[in-house]
């Protein structure tokens, strides 16, 4: 490797962050292309909820999700949308997305692969926080599972023994150690799951932007472009073609999120990667509110308590990219908020609530895809995060600059090949 070499990262989400802190780390040179401000509402790294949760090591479809599709659809406070008039198009991949998690032989392979891009995570982020004056934006108070009743974790049962089997260790809280724990939660939930080595993080537009920002002081370049292509001479990458211009490199990454897929193509590797779209609302000055970070299993959403508010995330809504968003998905989220936490105000002045929507860039088979494009290997993949892109970003950035310097990755990289569909 030539210590100069000059990898243009396209995409300042939270994976072209990571990507440029560990390019710069291996002693390249770091050009970033993104049209718009690092980390602001156009990345769904703005809106996340926060989790460093190396413990989702399974797909989010399970076996036998099919099933209750038609019963989250009619609900309207349910998890999942899907917008009809898209359906036609979603249909190849969602068949793909249901069976990727068909069997448990089938989820077991995935969890060994996240496993291995999860494991340590919250500790990489810490470290990576750390340097780049971002501490205090990494937490380490672990994760909550919030059920019902033991009965309904038992439910989950098979989960929870497929993360046993990767190591994964937790704690069970009966409901008096859960009212301990989280004093303002609805007392209807009576048993809770800690997993201690997790973590999150409580402004993850902001832990993006900083990240950029730390790149760009240690000499790392920012050019406000969108990316449109490559030039590639002789199966040799010569430079990125931006809507500004062409900047010249030797290496790329691709790192735009939900916008990956063209450029993915032009690599020459097609990938069927769709929004999952999702959505938040941010309560500012809550009256109540987690100390954990919590999912609610029955309601498949997560609180967690950031910088600008108690902020509560989920649903997945099958939808064109680009389509305008279903508000009245936040609100569904607003009044799981008020279930969950009965000190909150039900009549909370709009002025104290903002709403976001954004697009997980996901894979059908819950797998990112990181590694070399078939078309052109000085192009590397990174993108595909779909529900996982915080956690698992610290990771990714490492890959990518092993990659990129042509070092042997630390896991392998045969379950993320950009080729496997
Ligand atoms: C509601 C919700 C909750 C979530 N909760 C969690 C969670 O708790 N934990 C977790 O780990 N993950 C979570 N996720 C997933 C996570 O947010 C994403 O996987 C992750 O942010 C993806 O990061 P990214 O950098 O790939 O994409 P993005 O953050 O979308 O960034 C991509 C960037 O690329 C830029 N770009 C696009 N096209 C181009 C181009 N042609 N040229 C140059 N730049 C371009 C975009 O402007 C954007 O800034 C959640 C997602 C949602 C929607």
């Amino acid at each position: 490797m030539n210590r100069k070499d000059h990898v243009v990262i396209i995409g300042a989400g939270i994976i072209g962050a990571a990507s440029a802190y560990q390019c710069l780390n291996a002693g390249l040179r770091v050009t970033l292309i993104e049209p718009e401000r690092p980390g602001d509402q156009q990345a769904a790294s703005f809106g996340n909820a926060g989790w460093l949760s190396s413990h989702s090591v399974l797909p989010p479809a399970t076996p036998g999700a099919w099933k209750s599709v038609p019963k989250w659809l009619a609900d309207p406070l349910g998890p999942l949308a899907i917008r009809w008039k898209y359906f036609p198009r979603a249909l190849p991949w969602l068949t793909r997305y249901l069976s990727a998690a068909s069997n448990y032989t089938k989820i077991e392979r995935t969890a060994v692969a996240l496993r291995s891009l999860l494991a340590g995570a919250p500790g990489l982020h810490q470290e990576m926080a750390n340097q780049a004056g971002l501490g205090h934006l990494i937490v380490r108070t672990g994760l909550l599972h919030a059920y019902l009743s033991k009965d309904h974790f038992k439910q989950d049962e098979k989960a929870w023994k497929i993360r046993k089997k990767e190591g994964i260790e937790w704690q069970e809280l009966d409901a008096s150690a859960l009212a301990a724990l989280e004093p303002d939660l609805d007392r209807r939930y009576t048993f809770g799951v800690l997993v201690p080595e997790t973590g999150s993080c409580r402004n993850p537009g902001a832990y993006t932007a900083g990240l950029i920002e730390h790149a760009l002081s240690r000499g790392a370049q920012f050019i406000r472009a969108r990316a449109t292509g490559f030039r590639i001479e002789r199966g040799q990458l010569k430079s990125v073609l931006t809507d500004v211009g062409e900047v010249t490199c030797d290496k790329s990454v691709i790192a735009g999120g939900i916008r990956s897929k063209e450029l993915a193509r032009l690599a020459g590797d097609r990938v069927p990667l769709e929004s999952e779209r999702g959505y938040h609302a941010v309560i500012q000055s809550p009256e109540a509110g987690p100390r954990t970070p919590t999912m609610f299993a029955d309601r498949k959403v997560i609180v967690t308590s950031m910088e600008q508010g108690l902020r509560v995330a989920g649903q997945v809504e099958i939808a064109e990219t680009d389509d305008v968003p279903d508000w009245r998905r936040a609100e569904i989220l607003r009044k799981h908020l008020a279930a969950l936490y009965p000190k909150l105000p039900t009549n909370l002045d709009d002025a104290r609530v903002t709403i976001w929507m954004g697009r997980r860039p996901s894979t059908p088979d819950g797998l990112p895809c990181i590694g070399l494009a078939s078309g052109c290997a000085d192009i590397i993949h990174a993108y595909g995060h779909g529900h996982i892109g915080l956690v698992s970003s610290a990771r990714t950035g490492r890959l990518v600059a092993q990659l990129a310097t042509h070092a042997t990755p630390e896991i392998s990289l045969a379950p993320f090949s950009a080729q496997r569909f």
